[in-house]
């Protein structure tokens, strides 16, 4: 089983997207369930409406899960196993206030030490109505994992101190709802931003004092860096997966994108379905990747060029006759907007400018008179400067904006055969 966990506090990014996609593509690999667990266990961090985000984007990227969790149902479940816990003597009542604890940490910073839990109430054992919360017993031992991209990682035991696995208000924290639900949910395979490794080892310190034996494997994902080679953020507007598709990257491209990066690939430009195929979650690199926006927009034109009909329509929202003349436009821009606004200007109105006004109505009147239009461009210019007697730039500059409605673009004997059926409603003045 896989899983992909995300939070519902903010914009899904394009780390949490690219660990879905990974976590995905690894199920159908290894004929392996998916499934989707909101972790909304911070109440004061859930941003209402979010996970609804969360699946619209996943449904446009063709991720689909087979079972959907929600961790705050399982709060009563982690209720217990805490307190079964304190029961074993492997957790206790912590009692300190957090100004205790805040006087600590200040004392601990003032002689530059990391601070660490003292395990002040570990034998306190549990004393009726006093508030308190739940931490479990320290490691006594050195913890280590094996992540598939970084190797082996060890942690010696003097990392750790014991900590909160249920809050004051019996609300899990998120390792300790995090290990139960993946122990529950019978997870195997662990794929997640590299922010997550020193939780690791919580996480199955946790599950092996709830005596789960069964070995989870991990990988962690380096972060992704932004052009200036700091950790992308929500500063970046390219972090946002809303703010890309809004900006007109198309899902496959993006997706394609985030599985090249930083990664070995026998190709540059493929489908989740085809990367179904070879996808190594070990020749994912150690290293941090930089997010190269010029690159995507390459990536962008390349599945421009390869959709279908029906998805011209669905993506552009335009009918599919246009679809040779999106693809045609892919040499002039990247994004759907870009292209989308370069067509819509050939279908309008256009105003011309005085220098050219004159010629241009003389054009659109001669274009207008045609009984035939003809199939080659070269015919329909000839015959054009004949009727007309304009010549070279004349003729070229007025028929360019007539046609485009811009100063510069393609070449016009090249976009000729892609408007020629309409071209007298697009050049009507
Ligand atoms: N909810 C965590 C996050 O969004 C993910 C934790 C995990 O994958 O274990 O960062
Ligand atoms: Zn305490």
């Amino acid at each position: 089983m896989y899983r992909f966990a995300p939070s519902p506090t903010g914009d899904m990014h394009v780390g949490n997207l690219r660990a879905a996609l990974f976590n995905y593509i690894c199920a159908k690999q290894n004929n392996k369930k998916f499934i989707l667990r909101i972790e909304d266990t911070d109440i004061a961090r859930n941003i209402k409406g979010k996970e609804e985000e969360i699946f619209k984007i996943l449904k446009r990227f063709n991720i689909n899960w087979d079972e959907l969790y929600y961790q705050s149902d399982n709060f009563s479940r982690h209720q217990a196993l805490a307190n079964k816990l304190v029961e074993q003597k492997k957790a206790f009542y912590c009692y300190c206030t957090s100004d205790e604890l805040d006087a600590k940490k200040e004392e601990a910073k003032k002689n530059k030490k990391a601070y660490k839990y003292d395990d002040t109430c570990i034998n306190l054992g549990i004393l009726d109505n006093k508030k308190h919360l739940i931490r479990i017993k320290k490691p006594d031992e050195a913890l280590s994992f094996k992540d598939e991209i970084k190797g082996e990682i060890k942690f010696e035991k003097d990392t750790f101190d014991s900590f909160v696995i249920l809050r004051e208000n019996k609300i899990p924290t998120y390792n300790f709802a995090c290990a139960i639900d993946d122990m529950d949910e019978g997870i195997t395979f662990i794929i997640r931003g590299e922010d997550h490794v020193s939780n690791t080892p919580k996480q199955e310190w946790i599950r092996k004092n709830l005596g789960f034996d069964k070995k989870i494997g991990y990988a962690h994902l380096p972060i992704i860096l932004n052009e200036f080679g700091s950790k992308m953020s929500k500063r970046d507007n390219a972090s946002s997966i809303n703010w890309l598709l809004n900006e007109g990257f198309l899902p496959s491209a993006i997706a394609n994108y985030l599985i090249l990066l930083g990664n070995k690939t026998p190709k540059e430009i493929f489908t989740i379905d085809e990367a179904i195929k070879w996808f190594d979650i070990k020749k994912i690199s150690k290293s941090p990747a930089k997010f190269d926006i010029e690159k995507l927009r390459f990536i962008n034109r390349e599945h421009i060029k390869m959709l279908s009909d029906d998805e011209i329509m669905k993506e552009f929202s335009m009918d599919k006759k246009f679809a040779l003349l999106i693809k045609f436009y892919t040499q002039e821009a990247s994004l759907i907007n870009e292209i989308k606004n370069k067509i819509l200007k050939i279908y309008s109105f256009k105003e011309i400018p005085d220098e050219y006004s004159k010629s241009a109505k003389l054009l659109s009147k001669e274009i207008d008179a045609l009984s035939v239009v003809p199939n080659s461009f070269d015919e329909f210019k000839k015959d054009l400067i004949q009727k007309t007697n304009l010549k070279s730039k004349e003729f070229f500059m007025p028929l360019r904006l007539l046609l485009t409605g811009e100063i510069h673009g393609p070449k016009l004997d090249e976009l000729y055969p892609f408007i020629k059926d309409d071209i007298k409603e697009i050049v009507k003045q």
